[in-house]
Protein backbone atom coordinates (compact mmCIF):
# COMPACT_ATOMS: atom_id res chain seq x y z
CA UNK A 1 0.00 0.00 0.00
CA UNK A 2 2.87 2.58 0.70
CA UNK A 3 4.93 1.00 -1.89
CA UNK A 4 5.15 4.09 -4.63
CA UNK A 5 5.27 6.46 -1.17
CA UNK A 6 8.51 4.27 0.24
CA UNK A 7 10.61 4.03 -3.33
CA UNK A 8 9.91 7.98 -3.75
CA UNK A 9 11.33 8.13 -0.31
CA UNK A 10 14.55 5.68 -1.01
CA UNK A 11 15.49 8.09 -3.78
CA UNK A 12 15.50 11.18 -1.53
CA UNK A 13 17.41 8.95 1.00
CA UNK A 14 20.14 8.40 -1.23
CA UNK A 15 20.57 12.27 -1.97
CA UNK A 16 21.04 13.55 1.44
CA UNK A 17 21.40 10.65 4.18
CA UNK A 18 25.10 12.52 4.60
CA UNK A 19 22.91 15.63 5.57
CA UNK A 20 20.94 13.75 7.84
CA UNK A 21 23.55 12.36 9.73
CA UNK A 22 25.88 15.46 9.85
CA UNK A 23 22.70 17.03 11.63
CA UNK A 24 22.98 14.35 14.39
CA UNK A 25 26.92 14.30 14.40
CA UNK A 26 26.35 18.14 15.09
CA UNK A 27 24.26 18.02 17.74
CA UNK A 28 26.23 15.36 19.37
CA UNK A 29 28.76 17.57 19.89
CA UNK A 30 27.60 19.52 22.20
CA UNK A 31 27.98 17.77 26.45
CA UNK A 32 24.38 18.87 27.19
CA UNK A 33 24.35 17.48 30.42
CA UNK A 34 22.09 18.70 32.89
CA UNK A 35 24.36 21.57 34.91
CA UNK A 36 23.22 24.17 37.36
CA UNK A 37 20.95 26.45 36.01
CA UNK A 38 21.48 30.05 35.13
CA UNK A 39 19.22 32.95 33.71
CA UNK A 40 18.10 31.68 30.25
CA UNK A 41 19.63 28.46 30.94
CA UNK A 42 17.69 26.50 33.40
CA UNK A 43 19.42 23.41 33.20
CA UNK A 44 22.94 24.99 32.30
CA UNK A 45 24.90 26.30 29.63
CA UNK A 46 25.60 23.23 27.10
CA UNK A 47 21.91 22.20 27.20
CA UNK A 48 21.09 26.10 26.49
CA UNK A 49 23.86 25.75 23.29
CA UNK A 50 22.59 22.86 21.98
CA UNK A 51 18.87 23.63 22.24
CA UNK A 52 19.88 26.77 20.10
CA UNK A 53 22.02 24.66 17.75
CA UNK A 54 18.86 22.50 16.83
CA UNK A 55 16.59 25.53 16.55
CA UNK A 56 19.00 26.70 13.90
CA UNK A 57 19.44 23.66 12.35
CA UNK A 58 15.42 23.56 11.57
CA UNK A 59 15.17 27.16 10.83
CA UNK A 60 17.69 26.29 7.82
CA UNK A 61 14.90 23.98 7.08
CA UNK A 62 12.34 25.87 6.65
CA UNK A 63 11.08 25.26 10.35
CA UNK A 64 9.93 28.40 12.18
CA UNK A 65 9.73 28.95 16.20
CA UNK A 66 12.69 29.28 18.52
CA UNK A 67 13.37 28.87 22.45
CA UNK A 68 10.74 29.45 25.37
CA UNK A 69 10.89 32.79 27.24
CA UNK A 70 12.47 30.80 30.76
CA UNK A 71 15.40 28.57 27.70
CA UNK A 72 13.89 25.22 29.12
CA UNK A 73 12.59 24.31 25.32
CA UNK A 74 12.06 24.88 21.90
CA UNK A 75 8.89 24.50 19.84
CA UNK A 76 9.53 24.28 16.05
CA UNK A 77 6.73 25.03 13.26
CA UNK A 78 5.88 23.42 10.19
CA UNK A 79 2.84 23.96 7.62
CA UNK A 80 -0.28 25.15 9.12
CA UNK A 81 -3.68 23.71 9.49
CA UNK A 82 -6.55 23.85 12.35
CA UNK A 83 -5.31 20.79 14.10
CA UNK A 84 -1.77 20.01 15.21
CA UNK A 85 0.63 17.06 15.04
CA UNK A 86 3.17 17.10 18.03
CA UNK A 87 6.69 15.41 17.39
CA UNK A 88 8.49 15.37 20.57
CA UNK A 89 12.55 14.74 21.16
CA UNK A 90 15.12 15.75 23.09
CA UNK A 91 18.60 17.52 23.06
CA UNK A 92 19.59 16.65 26.40
CA UNK A 93 21.88 13.57 26.97
CA UNK A 94 22.68 11.08 30.40
CA UNK A 95 26.31 11.66 31.85
CA UNK A 96 29.13 9.97 30.49
CA UNK A 97 32.07 7.75 31.96
CA UNK A 98 34.92 8.49 29.59
CA UNK A 99 37.23 6.13 30.65
CA UNK A 100 35.07 3.23 29.19
CA UNK A 101 34.87 4.71 25.86
CA UNK A 102 36.48 2.32 23.06
CA UNK A 103 35.95 3.64 20.15
CA UNK A 104 35.83 7.77 20.45
CA UNK A 105 35.35 10.08 23.27
CA UNK A 106 31.90 10.86 23.85
CA UNK A 107 31.50 14.38 22.34
CA UNK A 108 33.70 13.71 19.69
CA UNK A 109 31.17 11.60 17.79
CA UNK A 110 32.02 9.79 14.50
CA UNK A 111 30.75 7.94 12.15
CA UNK A 112 32.00 3.87 11.50
CA UNK A 113 30.72 2.51 8.48
CA UNK A 114 27.21 1.71 9.33
CA UNK A 115 27.03 3.02 12.52
CA UNK A 116 27.00 6.36 14.44
CA UNK A 117 28.92 6.38 17.65
CA UNK A 118 29.13 9.34 20.15
CA UNK A 119 26.63 9.94 23.22
CA UNK A 120 23.23 11.00 22.30
CA UNK A 121 23.37 9.91 18.77
CA UNK A 122 20.18 7.71 19.06
CA UNK A 123 18.69 9.47 22.50
CA UNK A 124 17.59 11.54 21.22
CA UNK A 125 19.62 13.59 18.86
CA UNK A 126 18.52 11.25 16.10
CA UNK A 127 15.10 11.98 17.26
CA UNK A 128 15.69 15.97 16.14
CA UNK A 129 16.74 14.57 12.75
CA UNK A 130 13.78 12.21 12.22
CA UNK A 131 11.39 14.91 13.14
CA UNK A 132 13.12 17.47 10.62
CA UNK A 133 13.42 14.64 7.74
CA UNK A 134 10.11 12.56 8.01
CA UNK A 135 8.02 16.24 7.00
CA UNK A 136 10.99 16.53 4.53
CA UNK A 137 10.35 12.85 3.18
CA UNK A 138 6.62 13.30 3.23
CA UNK A 139 6.81 16.89 1.28
CA UNK A 140 8.98 14.51 -1.12
CA UNK A 141 6.76 11.65 -1.65
CA UNK A 142 4.08 14.32 -2.68
CA UNK A 143 1.90 13.71 0.71
CA UNK A 144 1.92 17.22 1.80
CA UNK A 145 0.45 17.53 5.23
CA UNK A 146 -3.09 19.31 5.73
CA UNK A 147 -2.57 20.00 9.49
CA UNK A 148 0.51 21.60 11.28
CA UNK A 149 3.44 19.97 12.25
CA UNK A 150 4.69 21.41 15.68
CA UNK A 151 8.40 19.56 16.83
CA UNK A 152 8.79 20.14 20.45
CA UNK A 153 12.79 19.98 21.80
CA UNK A 154 13.30 19.04 25.10
CA UNK A 155 16.53 19.93 27.30
CA UNK A 156 15.50 18.26 30.72
CA UNK A 157 13.93 14.98 29.40
CA UNK A 158 16.68 12.69 31.25
CA UNK A 159 16.56 14.41 34.72
CA UNK A 160 13.44 16.07 35.71
CA UNK A 161 10.96 16.32 32.61
CA UNK A 162 10.54 20.17 33.79
CA UNK A 163 10.64 21.48 30.21
CA UNK A 164 7.78 19.17 29.34
CA UNK A 165 5.56 20.29 32.10
CA UNK A 166 6.70 24.06 31.10
CA UNK A 167 5.05 23.32 27.61
CA UNK A 168 1.94 21.69 28.85
CA UNK A 169 1.46 24.51 30.87
CA UNK A 170 2.41 27.20 28.20
CA UNK A 171 0.75 25.03 25.29
CA UNK A 172 -2.31 23.62 23.46
CA UNK A 173 -2.05 20.32 23.43
CA UNK A 174 -1.18 18.89 20.17
CA UNK A 175 -4.25 16.72 18.83
CA UNK A 176 -2.08 13.71 18.70
CA UNK A 177 2.22 13.38 19.22
CA UNK A 178 4.76 11.03 18.56
CA UNK A 179 7.91 11.10 20.75
CA UNK A 180 10.55 8.90 18.86
CA UNK A 181 12.44 7.80 22.27
CA UNK A 182 11.30 4.35 22.50
CA UNK A 183 10.82 1.29 20.58
CA UNK A 184 8.73 0.30 17.24
CA UNK A 185 6.54 -1.09 16.57
CA UNK A 186 4.77 1.68 18.81
CA UNK A 187 3.90 2.06 21.85
CA UNK A 188 0.10 3.00 22.91
CA UNK A 189 0.63 3.64 26.78
CA UNK A 190 3.03 3.54 29.68
CA UNK A 191 2.77 2.60 33.02
CA UNK A 192 2.73 5.13 35.96
CA UNK A 193 5.68 5.67 37.95
CA UNK A 194 5.88 6.14 41.21
CA UNK A 195 8.99 7.46 43.64
CA UNK A 196 8.23 6.82 47.34
CA UNK A 197 11.08 6.40 50.35
CA UNK A 198 9.68 4.08 52.99
CA UNK A 199 10.74 5.19 56.37
CA UNK A 200 11.28 2.13 58.61
CA UNK A 201 9.78 2.58 61.71
CA UNK A 202 12.54 2.66 64.68
CA UNK A 203 16.29 3.27 64.66
CA UNK A 204 19.43 1.10 64.44
CA UNK A 205 20.62 0.21 68.00
CA UNK A 206 24.25 -1.36 66.51
CA UNK A 207 24.32 -0.68 62.70
CA UNK A 208 26.12 2.72 61.76
CA UNK A 209 25.55 2.99 58.38
CA UNK A 210 23.71 1.29 55.42
CA UNK A 211 23.57 3.34 52.28
CA UNK A 212 24.02 2.60 48.45
CA UNK A 213 22.64 3.78 45.24
CA UNK A 214 21.75 7.02 42.85
CA UNK A 215 19.12 6.30 40.92
CA UNK A 216 15.68 5.54 41.74
CA UNK A 217 15.91 3.73 38.19
CA UNK A 218 17.89 1.36 38.92
CA UNK A 219 18.36 -1.54 41.18
CA UNK A 220 20.54 -0.98 43.73
CA UNK A 221 24.12 -2.68 42.98
CA UNK A 222 26.27 -1.56 45.72
CA UNK A 223 25.39 -1.35 49.48
CA UNK A 224 27.51 -0.36 52.18
CA UNK A 225 26.90 -0.95 55.83
CA UNK A 226 29.00 -0.46 58.64
CA UNK A 227 28.05 -2.28 62.45
CA UNK A 228 30.02 -1.83 65.98
CA UNK A 229 32.09 -4.90 66.15
CA UNK A 230 31.85 -8.02 68.17
CA UNK A 231 33.73 -11.10 67.31
CA UNK A 232 30.47 -13.66 67.55
CA UNK A 233 29.02 -11.43 64.73
CA UNK A 234 31.89 -10.66 62.34
CA UNK A 235 32.30 -14.63 62.58
CA UNK A 236 28.33 -15.08 61.88
CA UNK A 237 28.97 -12.45 59.00
CA UNK A 238 31.95 -14.20 57.29
CA UNK A 239 30.49 -17.52 57.55
CA UNK A 240 27.66 -16.12 55.35
CA UNK A 241 29.71 -14.46 53.26
CA UNK A 242 32.04 -17.58 52.51
CA UNK A 243 28.95 -19.06 50.39
CA UNK A 244 27.55 -15.76 48.89
CA UNK A 245 29.02 -14.23 46.06
CA UNK A 246 27.37 -11.06 46.29
CA UNK A 247 28.35 -10.69 49.88
CA UNK A 248 31.76 -9.45 51.81
CA UNK A 249 32.76 -8.76 55.14
CA UNK A 250 36.41 -7.12 56.81
CA UNK A 251 36.99 -5.72 60.30
CA UNK A 252 38.16 -2.05 60.10
CA UNK A 253 38.88 -1.22 63.72
CA UNK A 254 35.92 -1.14 65.70
CA UNK A 255 33.53 -1.63 62.88
CA UNK A 256 32.28 -4.80 60.83
CA UNK A 257 32.51 -3.41 57.03
CA UNK A 258 30.34 -5.71 54.76
CA UNK A 259 29.92 -4.61 50.99
CA UNK A 260 26.86 -6.10 49.27
CA UNK A 261 26.73 -6.30 45.55
CA UNK A 262 23.46 -7.51 43.30
CA UNK A 263 22.61 -7.65 39.96
CA UNK A 264 20.91 -4.70 38.46
CA UNK A 265 18.31 -4.16 36.39
CA UNK A 266 16.14 -1.02 34.98
CA UNK A 267 12.88 -0.43 37.38
CA UNK A 268 10.73 -1.40 34.34
CA UNK A 269 12.10 -4.63 34.29
CA UNK A 270 13.60 -6.15 37.52
CA UNK A 271 13.02 -9.96 36.46
CA UNK A 272 16.30 -11.27 36.87
CA UNK A 273 18.22 -8.39 39.01
CA UNK A 274 19.52 -8.81 42.38
CA UNK A 275 19.31 -5.79 44.90
CA UNK A 276 22.12 -5.63 47.16
CA UNK A 277 20.22 -4.42 49.93
CA UNK A 278 17.95 -8.06 49.77
CA UNK A 279 21.16 -9.81 50.10
CA UNK A 280 23.06 -7.93 52.70
CA UNK A 281 19.37 -7.71 55.19
CA UNK A 282 18.70 -11.57 54.38
CA UNK A 283 22.05 -12.38 55.32
CA UNK A 284 22.46 -9.94 58.73
CA UNK A 285 18.50 -11.29 59.92
CA UNK A 286 20.01 -14.75 60.21
CA UNK A 287 22.44 -14.00 62.45
CA UNK A 288 21.91 -14.41 65.97
CA UNK A 289 24.63 -12.03 67.38
CA UNK A 290 23.06 -8.83 66.01
CA UNK A 291 20.56 -7.04 67.95
CA UNK A 292 17.03 -7.83 67.82
CA UNK A 293 15.74 -4.49 66.84
CA UNK A 294 18.01 -4.43 64.09
CA UNK A 295 17.13 -7.29 62.90
CA UNK A 296 13.43 -6.75 62.89
CA UNK A 297 13.86 -3.83 61.05
CA UNK A 298 16.10 -5.39 58.22
CA UNK A 299 13.27 -7.96 57.59
CA UNK A 300 11.10 -5.49 57.05
CA UNK A 301 13.95 -4.07 54.58
CA UNK A 302 14.55 -7.56 52.74
CA UNK A 303 10.79 -7.28 51.91
CA UNK A 304 10.88 -3.76 50.33
CA UNK A 305 14.32 -4.42 48.42
CA UNK A 306 13.46 -7.91 47.29
CA UNK A 307 10.10 -8.13 46.51
CA UNK A 308 9.91 -6.51 43.42
CA UNK A 309 6.18 -6.70 42.61
CA UNK A 310 4.65 -5.38 45.94
CA UNK A 311 3.36 -8.32 47.10
CA UNK A 312 4.49 -7.60 51.10
CA UNK A 313 3.65 -3.86 50.78
CA UNK A 314 0.15 -4.81 49.29
CA UNK A 315 0.34 -2.85 46.13
CA UNK A 316 0.56 -5.84 43.86
CA UNK A 317 -1.73 -5.59 41.16
CA UNK A 318 -1.71 -6.86 37.21
CA UNK A 319 -3.79 -5.83 34.24
CA UNK A 320 -3.92 -7.03 30.42
CA UNK A 321 -2.13 -4.50 28.78
CA UNK A 322 0.45 -3.84 31.30
CA UNK A 323 1.48 -6.88 33.32
CA UNK A 324 2.59 -6.68 36.96
CA UNK A 325 2.98 -3.75 39.00
CA UNK A 326 6.90 -3.36 39.94
CA UNK A 327 8.68 -1.82 42.92
CA UNK A 328 12.11 -1.53 43.25
CA UNK A 329 14.99 -0.23 45.48
CA UNK A 330 17.43 2.06 44.10
CA UNK A 331 18.91 3.98 46.98
CA UNK A 332 19.26 3.50 50.54
CA UNK A 333 20.40 5.86 53.05
CA UNK A 334 20.67 6.45 56.90
CA UNK A 335 19.54 9.21 58.83
CA UNK A 336 20.04 9.45 62.39
CA UNK A 337 19.55 5.50 62.55
CA UNK A 338 16.64 5.91 60.20
CA UNK A 339 16.89 3.90 56.95
CA UNK A 340 15.43 5.87 54.45
CA UNK A 341 14.56 2.58 51.55
CA UNK A 342 13.69 4.69 47.98
CA UNK A 343 11.27 2.30 45.68
CA UNK A 344 10.82 3.15 42.00
CA UNK A 345 7.03 2.09 41.58
CA UNK A 346 5.68 0.86 38.09
CA UNK A 347 1.93 0.13 37.40
CA UNK A 348 -0.65 -0.10 35.14
CA UNK A 349 -4.44 0.41 35.36
CA UNK A 350 -5.26 -1.70 38.09
CA UNK A 351 -4.31 1.20 40.83
CA UNK A 352 -5.47 4.80 40.76
CA UNK A 353 -2.15 7.00 41.53
CA UNK A 354 -3.90 8.09 44.59
CA UNK A 355 -4.94 4.74 45.89
CA UNK A 356 -0.96 3.77 45.14
CA UNK A 357 0.02 6.43 47.74
CA UNK A 358 -2.69 5.69 50.60
CA UNK A 359 -1.58 2.12 50.78
CA UNK A 360 1.86 2.76 51.04
CA UNK A 361 1.56 5.34 53.30
CA UNK A 362 -0.81 2.86 55.62
CA UNK A 363 2.24 0.43 55.81
CA UNK A 364 4.66 2.98 56.30
CA UNK A 365 3.02 5.76 57.95
CA UNK A 366 6.38 8.03 58.00
CA UNK A 367 7.15 7.10 54.01
CA UNK A 368 6.89 10.40 51.69
CA UNK A 369 6.17 10.29 48.21
CA UNK A 370 9.12 12.13 45.94
CA UNK A 371 7.05 11.94 42.79
CA UNK A 372 4.10 10.11 41.28
CA UNK A 373 2.93 10.53 38.03
CA UNK A 374 -0.09 8.44 36.80
CA UNK A 375 0.76 6.28 33.23
CA UNK A 376 -2.01 6.32 30.44
CA UNK A 377 -3.02 3.44 27.70
CA UNK A 378 -4.69 4.18 24.83
CA UNK A 379 -6.81 1.31 23.39
CA UNK A 380 -5.94 -1.31 21.19
CA UNK A 381 -8.21 -0.87 18.73
CA UNK A 382 -8.12 3.08 18.87
CA UNK A 383 -8.07 4.25 15.10
CA UNK A 384 -4.71 6.46 15.21
CA UNK A 385 -3.42 3.53 16.98
CA UNK A 386 -4.47 0.53 14.49
CA UNK A 387 -3.10 3.19 11.49
CA UNK A 388 0.17 3.45 12.93
CA UNK A 389 0.85 -0.12 14.15
CA UNK A 390 -0.52 -0.95 10.38
CA UNK A 391 2.64 1.43 9.12
CA UNK A 392 4.95 -0.88 10.91
CA UNK A 393 3.47 -3.85 10.12
CA UNK A 394 3.76 -2.68 6.54
CA UNK A 395 7.08 -1.77 6.04
CA UNK A 396 8.67 -4.89 8.30
CA UNK A 397 6.63 -6.96 6.33
CA UNK A 398 6.03 -8.78 9.62
CA UNK A 399 1.71 -8.95 9.80
CA UNK A 400 2.27 -9.63 13.27
CA UNK A 401 3.66 -6.67 14.49
CA UNK A 402 1.57 -4.95 17.57
CA UNK A 403 1.25 -2.13 19.81
CA UNK A 404 2.54 -2.65 23.05
CA UNK A 405 1.98 -1.21 26.62
CA UNK A 406 5.31 -0.47 28.44
CA UNK A 407 7.06 0.63 31.72
CA UNK A 408 9.13 3.15 30.47
CA UNK A 409 8.19 7.10 30.99
CA UNK A 410 8.78 9.13 27.37
CA UNK A 411 6.96 12.77 27.28
CA UNK A 412 4.27 10.97 25.74
CA UNK A 413 2.64 10.68 29.65
CA UNK A 414 2.81 14.28 29.55
CA UNK A 415 0.43 14.66 26.24
CA UNK A 416 -3.23 13.26 25.13
CA UNK A 417 -3.26 11.21 22.24
CA UNK A 418 0.71 10.23 22.23
CA UNK A 419 2.26 7.67 20.59
CA UNK A 420 5.87 6.74 21.27
CA UNK A 421 7.97 4.94 18.77
CA UNK A 422 11.49 3.85 17.79
CA UNK A 423 14.53 5.43 15.69
CA UNK A 424 15.76 2.43 15.00
CA UNK A 425 14.30 -0.78 12.38
CA UNK A 426 15.32 -3.42 13.56
CA UNK A 427 14.25 -5.83 10.95
CA UNK A 428 16.79 -3.72 8.39
CA UNK A 429 20.37 -5.32 8.78
CA UNK A 430 22.88 -3.19 10.09
CA UNK A 431 26.74 -4.02 10.44
CA UNK A 432 28.13 -3.17 14.00
CA UNK A 433 31.70 -3.00 15.42
CA UNK A 434 31.85 -5.48 18.34
CA UNK A 435 30.55 -4.04 22.13
CA UNK A 436 31.35 -5.81 25.40
CA UNK A 437 28.63 -6.39 27.36
CA UNK A 438 27.09 -2.66 29.00
CA UNK A 439 28.20 -0.99 25.92
CA UNK A 440 26.29 0.48 22.45
CA UNK A 441 22.89 1.33 24.08
CA UNK A 442 21.37 4.61 24.60
CA UNK A 443 22.39 5.62 27.67
CA UNK A 444 25.77 3.19 28.03
CA UNK A 445 29.23 3.67 26.81
CA UNK A 446 30.03 4.18 22.93
CA UNK A 447 26.47 4.67 22.27
CA UNK A 448 25.44 3.89 18.72
CA UNK A 449 23.47 4.29 16.13
CA UNK A 450 22.47 2.26 13.09
CA UNK A 451 22.53 4.47 10.23
CA UNK A 452 20.55 2.00 7.80
CA UNK A 453 17.89 1.41 10.52
CA UNK A 454 18.13 5.19 11.33
CA UNK A 455 16.85 6.35 7.64
CA UNK A 456 14.02 3.20 7.53
CA UNK A 457 12.91 4.85 11.00
CA UNK A 458 12.70 8.36 9.90
CA UNK A 459 10.53 6.59 6.40
CA UNK A 460 8.42 4.40 9.31
CA UNK A 461 7.52 7.50 11.20
CA UNK A 462 7.15 10.38 8.42
CA UNK A 463 4.54 7.40 7.54
CA UNK A 464 3.02 7.66 11.14
CA UNK A 465 3.01 11.35 10.45
CA UNK A 466 1.16 11.10 7.45
CA UNK A 467 -1.58 8.54 9.22
CA UNK A 468 -2.20 10.99 11.56
CA UNK A 469 -2.93 13.86 9.32
CA UNK A 470 -5.33 11.96 7.55
CA UNK A 471 -6.90 10.81 10.68
CA UNK A 472 -7.30 14.67 11.71
CA UNK A 473 -8.50 16.19 8.54
CA UNK A 474 -11.32 13.30 8.41
ZN1 LIG B 1 15.54 9.70 25.47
Amino acid sequence: MYQEITKKMDEYIALHKDEMLDVILNLAKYPSILEEGTEGAPFGKPCRECLDAAVEIMKQHGFTGGVSSDGSYGLMNYGSGDKTIGLFAHTDVVPVSPEDWIYTKPFEPKRMGDVLVGRGVEDNKAGVAASIYAVKLLEYAGLGLKNKVSVFLGSNEECGMADIEAFARENKMPDVSIVPDAGFPVSFGEKGICRAHMIIDGKFEEITEFCGGTAYNIMLDRLLVKIKYNDALYNEICDKAKDNKFLEAEKDGDLIVIRGTGLPKHAASPEGGVNAANVVSLALCECPSLCKNDRDMLAQIADLAGDFYGEKLGIACCDDCFGKLTSVNGICSLEDGVPNIALDIRYGTGITANELESRITSAYPKAYIHENKAGFAIPRDDKIAVSLERVYAELSGNPDAKGFYMGGGTYARYLRNAFSVGLQAGYIENETPELPAGHGDAHQSDEILRVNQFVEAVKIIALMLHECDKALSE
